[in-house]
């Protein structure tokens, strides 16, 4: 199997491919985790958001998802503290809350370590900053939180444990597919090399459109858009928690996240993209939307920005609000009769692991039968030094 991409969906599969028994070859361009795989919000979490668009399956397996990493990578992902205030002016009632929170213990198995929890007037004074003028209610419940770039690495060091190959930097440049396997040209120290697979996953993230269009014969590729979410990295130590905003003019949702020592992450934004997704790099108007959120819920914190940086989420094309839109990952195939090329539009870091298994299923009739070698679900990962 030939992997393009080396985010956190390429190791995925790298891994479930070389845990099935699998040969594997993975491709990455410029560095594990490079694209958008560097620049999330780094949540592990089943998207309680996404209750409002009823994605329940979409939430049940996220949670699924985190509870596993929780077991499998302790060092790299770690439960968190979220709360959500709610002002006379919040959108969201309490009550409306108080449901989605409940509905997503319940999805969650309703363990102790998943229970939510009204935070007691007494309390509002220790939340970081928070501002109680207009306060109603705060609501804390549980997900948590990694380290993208080390996850990433991480599952590729388990995927190369068990026999998977990755050259890098590496870049696909063109394949032919043909009946029994796909020739494969790629670019690795100056030279351009070949190799047979017998299937291709276009794990290229925002690439992935571009990536259709050197396949032949030629695969048409899904209506996606690329959007930009932008992150800034703030001073000024965040200590209970994330906290989670409703902003008030929008109504979208905005993070203040611990990071690092004495730094906070705050993200994240929505603006249309277009053009070389290597070049994607926050909008002046969004560090000022993110700025606006932060100062109005956190007015006496420190207003120095240390970094800031965008990344790309595809999304199903639509005409509606980015926000809204379904995070459910899509993985089209060029034949469903023998399926020799997949790729993987969209998608959460979270779920990294269900959607490898996901494309294994997808290409299962064109893989030689092998003995699988190991489960995903009990590997564990480490962080790499
Ligand atoms: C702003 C934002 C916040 C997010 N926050 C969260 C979150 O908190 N939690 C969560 O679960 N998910 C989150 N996500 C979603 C998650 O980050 C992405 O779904 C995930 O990182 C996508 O990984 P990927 O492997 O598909 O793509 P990428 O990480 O972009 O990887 C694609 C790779 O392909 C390589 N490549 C491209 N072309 C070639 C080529 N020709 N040859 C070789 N290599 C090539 C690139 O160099 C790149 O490394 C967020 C996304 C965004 C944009």
């Amino acid at each position: 199997m030939l992997v393009v991409g080396g985010g956190i969906h390429g190791v995925g599969v790298a891994q479930a491919a070389a845990a099935a028994g699998h040969s594997v070859l993975l491709l990455e361009r410029q560095g594990l985790a490079a694209g958008t795989s560097s620049r999330s919000s780094k949540l592990i979490h089943g998207g309680l958001r996404y209750l409002e668009t009823a994605d329940i399956p979409l939430v049940r397996e996220s949670l699924r998802e985190r509870e596993l990493l929780l077991r499998l990578a302790p060092e790299l992902v770690t439960r968190q503290r979220f709360f959500i205030p709610v002002y006379h002016y919040t959108s969201r009632r309490p009550w409306v809350i108080r449901t989605g929170l409940s509905l997503y213990a319940v999805l969650a198995g309703l363990g102790a370590k998943v229970r939510f929890r009204t935070v007691p007037r007494a309390e509002w004074g220790n939340l970081d900053g928070l501002t109680t003028e207009g306060l109603q209610a705060v609501f804390q419940y549980w997900d948590a939180q990694t380290d993208d770039v080390q996850l990433t690495r991480a599952v590729m060091r388990s995927a190369a444990s068990l026999g998977a190959r990755s050259l890098c930097p590496a870049s696909f440049e063109r394949a032919s597919v043909g009946a029994d396997a796909c020739r494969v040209t790629y670019r690795y120290r100056d030279t351009d090399q070949v190799c047979e697979a017998k299937t291709i996953v276009n794990a290229a993230g925002p690439w992935a459109t571009s990536l259709l269009e050197r396949i032949d014969p030629t695969i048409p590729g899904l209506a996606v858009e690329n959007v930009q979410g932008s992150h800034l990295e703030l001073l000024g130590r965040v200590e209970r928690g994330c906290y989670y905003m409703e902003v008030p003019f929008d109504r979208r949702a905005v993070f203040l996240i611990p990071w690092r020592d004495e730094t906070a992450l705050l993200g994240t934004t929505e603006h249309a993209f277009q053009g070389d997704p290597a070049s994607v790099t926050p909008f002046p108007e969004e560090i000022d939307y993110l700025m606006t959120v932060y100062r109005h819920y956190f007015p006496g914190r420190p207003s120095d920005i240390l970094d800031a940086w965008a990344g790309l989420r595809v999304l199903p094309g639509s005409q509606g609000k980015a926000f809204s839109r379904s995070r459910e990952t899509q993985l089209p195939v060029d034949d469903p009769r023998q399926p020799r090329v997949v790729t993987i539009f969209g998608g959460k870091l979270t779920g990294y692991r269900a959607t490898a298994q996901k494309v294994m299923r997808q290409l299962r009739k064109s893989l030689p039968v092998r003995e699988p070698v190991a489960d995903t679900r009990t590997l564990p990962l480490r962080a790499v030094d």
